[in-house]
């Protein structure tokens, strides 16, 4: 199957955003404007209400829907599926407005949006975005979405000082840097179509992304009060992914704060693709891990983790 083949079997996903709209309303007027509940490839006008995300929808992947008034008023965020289950995962406090929550690597935004939502749009989640351009990108995102709970921050995540009076306080952070792109199913083709001299440097890449995302990992751990840590990438490669929890696991940072990886049924359980088996023989815990395969799942390709910090730890922030 070529990338676009597999584009093809991806369903249209729109989440609605509930900072503006419910499910409930959503399917009401889909409906009226002659959808029907019959599944996203019964026809062009079908959708489904998605099983494993909450207020997901999927549509004929052959519609796009940014001329749609709900996309304009930023009723609906056009996300993957595989891309909510980050913040999902993360699973934020909701409605305490007590909350602090950390979104270290945030434009365009749809993540910082989706978690905003699920915090009810309260509490305080900072989202954090180096580059500057990308940053008026999130800006916009975040006004559209209404998302009343968020303050953005054009700055390096890795410059942020742990002990600042303001961040000391987070106790979740969602962690989805920079990486190959290698499971959005175009970019695959262009990679497929690469020479084995291009697979050196990219190789090279991924290694250079890989030290890069543990750099991040380890600086999230420093947080004195954060319990949870989710570390996503749209990668298929072992390398960004399993390779770099292993790392996590294994560095004096996870070690003396005492971090581990969440047992599966914390992590999205009923999703059945799990982390690489044969890159967490040590550990055995490949369960706690997701992936998601361009093609086969419905989704682009995805990874997420969940680390979480064995109570006595948590409650004695250094
Ligand atoms: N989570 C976003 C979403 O779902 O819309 C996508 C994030 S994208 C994969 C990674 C983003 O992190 C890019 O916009 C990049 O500029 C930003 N970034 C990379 N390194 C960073 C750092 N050290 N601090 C803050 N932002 C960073």
């Amino acid at each position: 199957q070529t990338g676009d083949d597999r584009a093809a079997t991806i369903p249209r996903y729109v989440r609605v955003n509930t900072s503006l709209w419910s499910t409930e309303e959503a399917v009401q007027s889909y409906t009226k404007r002659g959808f029907q509940l019959q599944g996203a490839f019964a026809s062009s006008k079908g959708f489904a209400i998605d099983e494993h995300i909450p207020d997901l929808l999927a549509f004929n992947p052959a519609l796009h829907f940014r001329d749609d008034p709900s996309y304009k008023s930023g009723k609906i965020i056009l996300q993957d599926k595989a891309s909510c289950f980050s913040a999902f995962v993360l699973s934020p406090p909701r409605n305490d407005p007590k909350a602090v929550v950390i979104d270290a690597t945030a434009a365009p935004g749809n993540k910082t949006s989706h978690l905003s939502a699920l915090m009810g749009n309260e509490g305080k989640l900072y989202a954090f975005e180096r580059d500057k351009r990308r940053f008026s990108t999130l800006k916009m995102m975040l006004s559209k979405a209404a998302c009343r709970n968020v303050e953005a921050v054009n700055a390096d995540f890795l410059t942020i000082d742990p002990s600042h009076p303001k961040y000391s306080l987070a106790t979740h952070i969602l962690l989805d840097p920079s990486c190959s792109g290698s499971g959005i199913v175009n970019r695959l083709d262009y990679l497929l179509e690469d020479g084995e001299s291009l697979v050196l440097v990219e190789e090279d890449r991924l290694n250079k992304l890989a030290a890069f995302q543990l750099m991040m990992i380890k600086h999230a751990m420093k947080f004195p009060s954060v319990q949870r840590i989710v570390y996503s990438t749209c990668s298929v490669h072992a390398t960004e992914n399993e390779h770099v929890v292993r790392s996590a696991l294994q560095s004096d940072e996870a070690k003396s704060r005492c971090f581990k990886l969440a047992p599966r049924s914390d992590v999205l359980p009923t999703w059945s693709r799990r982390g690489q088996v044969e890159e967490m023989m040590e550990t055995g815990d490949a369960d706690s891990l997701i992936r998601c395969v361009p093609g086969d799942d419905d989704t682009n390709g995805f990874f997420v983790s969940c680390f979480i910090r064995e109570r006595d730890s948590a409650l004695s922030p250094e």
